[in-house]
């Protein structure tokens, strides 16, 4: 499998980058670690005429934490600097965990989270978790920069609200009073497997009474889909099983799943409803974020 001719820039700044985006047009691609859009070049999936790497823009990479308590995950960061470091190992370990539920140590050593995010594909694993932590995006482009809710960006399979001369640059989670979360996967095999099902919860407990829950499925409808009724339901009450039980149901019932090679729709709905019983309890009892 060859890869088919493009023209290849590694500019060196970020303004450089969006204004090569805009005057390249929409034959223009980024490339940050490569290990999606270089398979599907190979596969001849796609044809990009120009190829902008991200390789020399510098402080994209960076996982920090602010003085007011954001951490900063820079969009260049490999899921492997996200298992090792040492900031969300203090602040948020199931953002850990779940980039070690990713793909094999060699895609994890390259592929990043900006690109895991820019694809924009609904099993994707780190879209449902960040989406719980509340995450927000920064997007740069030729016209300034724009920061939302990561919960907006997605607007189908494949597709975003990004603009063409946009470059994603990094992710920000605001200090909040959780005290739980985690992201549970189901696939096909222990590594190196897309998920058929998988759900991220936050939750903010006080006693036994949930004050707040966050509870994002994913590849089971066309974009990472927040379960807002089940979490409707659980804000405000004591927690027991039967409601923890009830939440999977009527999560289940919120998601839209469709059937193809890893499951049908059926099986997946039974996923969600199980993964979501499951993830609420873990958080809940884990008693950390
Ligand atoms: C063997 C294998 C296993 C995998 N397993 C998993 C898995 O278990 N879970 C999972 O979620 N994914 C998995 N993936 C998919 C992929 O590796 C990840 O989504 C990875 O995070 C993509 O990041 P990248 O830097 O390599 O993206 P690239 O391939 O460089 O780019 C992907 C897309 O994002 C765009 N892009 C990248 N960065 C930016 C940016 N900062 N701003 C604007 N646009 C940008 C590119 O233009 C391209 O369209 C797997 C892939 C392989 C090859």
């Amino acid at each position: 499998m060859y890869l088919p001719d493009f023209e290849y820039y590694a500019p060196a700044t970020l303004s450089e980058a969006c204004e090569l985006l805009e005057k390249l047009g929409p034959g223009a691609k980024v490339i940050a670690g490569g290990t999606d859009i270089l398979s599907k070049m190979k596969q001849e999936l796609l044809f990009p005429k120009a190829i902008v790497s991200l390789k020399y823009l510098s402080g994209l990479s960076e996982i920090r934490l602010e003085s007011n308590n954001d951490v900063i995950i820079g969009a260049k960061a490999t899921h492997n600097s996200l298992i090792d470091s040492p900031v969300l190992q203090e602040k948020y370990p199931s953002l850990c965990n779940a980039a070690h539920q990713m793909a094999n140590n060699q895609v994890r050593n390259i592929g990043t989270v900006g690109g895991n995010i820019v694809n924009a594909v609904p099993s994707a694993d780190l879209p449902p978790l960040l989406i719980a932590l509340g995450a927000k995006i920064k997007l740069v482009g030729t016209n300034g920069e724009r920061v939302l809710p990561l919960e907006d960006f997605f607007t189908g399979p494949n597709e975003s609200i990004i603009k063409q001369d946009e470059i994603l640059t990094e992710f920000i989670i605001s200090e909040q009073s959780l005290t739980g979360s985690t992201y549970i996967k189901f696939a096909l095999r222990r590594s190196g497997a897309l998920a058929v099902a998988s759900v991220a919860v936050a939750v903010a407990m006080e006693g036994n009474t949930c004050r707040k829950a966050r509870i994002v499925l994913g590849a089971v409808a066309p974009i990472p889909l927040r379960a807002k009724k089940a979490e409707e339901m659980l804000t405000g009450k004591e927690i027991t099983d039967e409601l923890l039980e009830e939440a999977g149901s009527v999560a289940s019932a919120e998601s839209k799943p469709i059937s193809d090679i890893r499951g049908s729709a059926e099986y997946r709905r039974d996923l969600v409803r199980v993964l979501t019983r499951r993830a609420l309890r873990k958080a809940i009892n884990e008693g950390h974020v």
